[in-house]
C-alpha cells in the first residue's frame, strides 16, 4: 500500500467521524493556522529566501499577510457563509422551508505551486478548513525548502490526520491523482492541469484549475505614462516576474514606445538601484532549468533595457524588448520572468484583435483615462479579471473571484468564494404532509383528468413576488377608489 494512499485513507476515516462539521472545529483549526504563521514567520522567510531570494517584507507582503487576512475575514464570516441560505419562493412552496445549506464536499486535494509557495498552497486550505473539509496539501517540489518546512512544522499545529502534507515530485503527485478525492485544487501551469483534469475524470472528481498564460497590458497613448510605468513595472517585476498574474507583455501606439521604456527604465533604478542584483528586493529565477527556458525566450529580440544575466546565481536584470511582434519567441509561451516585451499596435481596435485571437488570459490590464475605452476593453474581451489602471492588486479583494477562464483555469477562490467552490450547495425544501386534497384537485373542474403533479408545472410559474406586487397594487387602488367615492360624497353634500 503506498504512502499516499495511507494518507488519503486517514484523512478520509477522519472526516467521516464528523468532527469537522462543528464550526467551533473548524474555527480551532483556522485560529491555529493563522498561530502557525505568525510564530513560524522566522522558518517561512529564511524557506522563501533560499527558495526564491526573496526578502523578509517581501515574504510577508505577498506570502503571509494576504494569509492572514484571509483566515480573519473566514474567521469572521464563517457563521453566515455556513448558515442556510434561504431562497426565493413559489405557489408552491409559500408553506415550505426553502434553502441551499453548504455542506462540506469531504476530502480535497491541494496541489500547489512554486512562485509563492506559502499564499498559493494555503490560501485554498483556508477554504477547505471553512467548508468542513479534509484537505491533504502538496505543495510544490520546486520549492524544496518551503515543503520542507510545511511537511515538518504544519502538522504541530493542525489534526495531522485531517490535513497530512505529502511531499514530493511528479511521481508521489501522479500517486496521489490516482486516489478518490472529492474535490481537487490545482495551480500550476496548463500542461500538467490537463494532466490533473484526465486523473479526476477517472473518479468523475471535480477540479478547481488555477493556471497561467499571457495577460497583456494596454496602455492607451492618452493616459499618464509615468504613472502607468510606475504600476507597470512593480507588477511585472516583483519576484522576478514569477507572478501568474504579472503583465506578460503591453501593447502601445508605436508614438508611445519609446516614452514606455524610458520611463520603465527609470523605475527600474527607483525600485531597484543601478544594480539590481545587489539589492536584496530582487529575487532569482528559481532554478537552472527556468533561467535557461528564460534566456532562450529573448533570443530574436531587441533589448532595450536591462538583459544582464548571471547562470551561476540564476539571476536576470529586469529586462524590456522592444519591436517585438506576435511571432517573436518570446511571445509562443507565458514568460514568467523579468522579460517585458512590447509590441506596437495601431490603438485599441487591434490590441482588442491581438487579444482575442490568443488563449483568455488570467487578467488583462488596460491603463487609461477614458472611461469608455475601459468599457469596450471589458465588453468585447474574456479573461479572467480585468483590472485598469493598477497591476496585481485585485487579488487582494476578497470580495472579488480570483480564477480564469478557458485556458488560464476554471473555478475560483479568495473569500467566500473559496467557502462556496470547496462546499456542495445542497438543495432542500421542506414540505408537510398537510393539504394532500391539492394533489386531487380536477382541471377542468368537471374532468376526469386529476390536476396532480401538473400543478408542479403550472405553479412553477408563478412568480410569488409578482403577485405580492400586484395584490399591493390591486389594494392601493381599491382604497384610492374608496377615497374618491367618500371625498366626492363629501363634496357634494357640501355643496348641496
Ligand atoms: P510546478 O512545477 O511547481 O508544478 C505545480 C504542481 O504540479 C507541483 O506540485 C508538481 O508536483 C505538480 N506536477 C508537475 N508535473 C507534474 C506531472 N507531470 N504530473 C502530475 N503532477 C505534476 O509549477 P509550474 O507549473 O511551474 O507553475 C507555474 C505555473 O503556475 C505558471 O503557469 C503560473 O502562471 C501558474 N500559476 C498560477 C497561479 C494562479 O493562481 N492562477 C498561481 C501561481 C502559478
Amino acid at each position: 500500500m503506498s504512502r499516499e494512499l495511507l494518507v488519503v485513507q486517514r484523512a478520509r476515516k477522519s472526516f467521516q467521524t464528523g468532527k469537522t462539521k462543528p464550526l467551533e472545529y473548524r474555527i480551532h483549526q483556522l485560529k491555529n493556522l493563522r498561530r502557525f504563521i505568525s510564530e513560524r514567520q522566522g522558518d517561512i522567510t529564511e524557506a522563501v529566501r533560499r527558495d526564491l531570494g526573496k526578502s523578509e517584507n517581501g515574504t510577508q507582503l505577498f506570502e503571509t499577510l494576504g494569509l492572514e487576512g484571509e483566515i480573519n475575514l473566514a474567521l469572521e464570516k464563517l457563521s453566515e457563509w455556513a448558515a442556510p441560505r434561504m431562497v426565493e419562493k413559489n405557489l408552491l412552496t409559500i408553506s415550505d422551508e426553502v434553502y441551499v445549506q453548504p455542506e462540506p464536499l469531504g476530502v480535497v486535494l491541494i496541489i500547489g505551486a512554486w512562485n509563492y509557495p506559502w499564499a498559493i498552497t494555503l490560501q485554498p486550505l483556508v477554504g477547505a478548513i471553512a467548508a468542513g473539509n479534509a484537505a491533504v496539501i502538496k505543495p510544490s517540489e520546486v520549492s524544496s525548502h518551503s515543503a520542507k518546512v510545511m511537511e515538518e512544522l504544519l502538522p504541530l499545529y493542525l489534526d495531522k490526520d485531517l490535513y497530512p502534507v505529502v511531499t514530493g515530485g511528479v511521481s508521489e503527485t501522479q500517486e496521489l491523482l490516482k486516489q478518490r478525492f472529492d474535490h481537487i485544487f490545482y495551480t500550476g501551469g496548463s500542461a500538467v492541469g490537463k494532466i490533473v483534469m484526465a486523473a479526476a475524470s477517472c473518479h468523475l472528481t471535480p477540479v478547481t484549475l488555477e493556471l497561467g498564460g499571457k495577460s497583456p497590458c494596454y496602455i492607451d497613448k492618452n493616459c499618464d505614462i509615468r504613472v502607468a510605468c510606475r504600476r507597470i513595472t512593480w507588477g511585472k517585476f516583483v519576484n522576478c516576474g514569477q507572478t501568474c498574474i504579472a503583465p506578460d507583455f503591453i501593447l502601445c501606439e508605436p508614438s508611445v514606445q519609446s516614452q514606455v521604456v524610458e520611463e520603465i527604465q527609470k523605475c527600474i533604478k527607483e525600485f531597484y538601484t543601478d544594480n539590481p542584483e545587489t539589492f536584496e528586493d530582487y529575487g532569482r529565477i528559481i532554478n537552472q532549468r527556468h533561467f535557461k527556458r528564460l534566456m532562450a525566450l529573448m533570443e530574436g529580440s531587441t533589448v532595450a533595457v536591462g538583459g544582464a544575466s548571471d547562470e551561476s546565481q540564476c539571476y536576470i536584470a529586469p529586462t524590456v524588448l522592444k519591436d517585438v511582434t506576435g511571432d517573436s519567441k518570446v511571445m509562443k509561451e507565458e514568460i514568467f520572468g523579468p522579460l517585458l516585451p512590447i509590441i506596437t499596435v495601431s490603438g485599441v481596435d487591434e490590441a482588442i484583435r491581438f487579444i482575442n485571437e490568443r488563449e483568455k488570459p488570467l487578467v488583462i490590464y488596460v491603463f487609461s483615462q477614458d472611461n469608455k475605452l475601459i468599457k469596450r476593453v471589458i465588453a468585447e474581451t474574456s479573461s479572467g479579471a480585468l483590472l485598469a489602471n493598477d497591476c496585481l492588486v485585485h487579488f487582494t479583494v476578497s470580495a472579488l473571484p480570483f480564477g480564469g477562464v478557458g485556458n488560464s483555469g476554471m473555478g475560483c477562490y479568495h473569500g467566500r468564494y473559496g467557502f462556496d467552490q470547496l462546499s456542495h450547495l445542497r438543495s432542500c425544501l421542506i414540505k408537510q404532509l398537510k393539504m394532500e386534497g391539492v394533489n386531487s384537485m380536477r382541471y377542468p373542474p368537471h374532468s376526469a383528468k386529476k390536476l396532480g403533479w401538473a400543478r408542479f408545472f403550472m405553479l412553477k410559474q408563478v412568480n410569488v413576488c409578482r403577485l405580492r406586487r400586484m395584490a399591493l397594487l390591486a389594494t392601493m387602488a381599491g382604497l384610492a377608489a374608496f377615497l374618491v367615492k367618500y371625498l366626492a360624497i363629501f363634496v357634494l353634500d357640501s355643496t348641496l
